[in-house]
């Protein structure tokens, strides 16, 4: 699968926590990244990582163009709910996309769980 990551910055310890979690499935597929989430996240594992510009320098919108031709399957956005955003009309802009395509994207720790745990078990069935 084509997997993009995304947080924002009062996120970036909790989807470094979750890459380094689910390292056995992310090694196994195509990761993609806004820009600084990805470096953060290769710094801290062994992943490799297809980064994007920063999320307010565009990195959203080239991720909604990767859903918008049919070259993403899952995304995990980790959004902070909390802090206004400058680029909060890119990130309302991927989600819609993802509503168009029908692209999974989970936006908090437990739905993005969830998923996984459904991909863990069903490698170990
Ligand atoms: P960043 O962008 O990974 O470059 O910080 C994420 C975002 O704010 O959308």
């Amino acid at each position: 699968m084509n997997i993009a990551l995304i947080a924002h910055d009062k996120k970036k310890n909790n989807i470094i926590e979750f890459a380094k979690k689910y390292l056995h499935i992310l090694k196994n597929h195509n990761l993609y990244a806004t820009g600084t989430t990805g470096t953060k996240i290769e710094e801290a594992t062994n992943l490799s990582i297809t980064k994007f510009n920063s999320g307010p320098l565009g990195g959203d919108q080239q991720i909604g163009a990767k859903v918008s031709e049919g070259q993403m399957d899952l995304i995990v956005f980790f959004r902070d709910p909390l802090t206004p955003q400058p680029h909060e009309p890119d990130v309302n802009a991927l989600l819609r996309l993802c509503d168009v395509y029908n692209v999974p994207i989970a936006t908090n720790l437990k739905s993005a769980t969830m998923i996984f745990d459904s991909i863990t078990s069903q490698i170990n069935a």
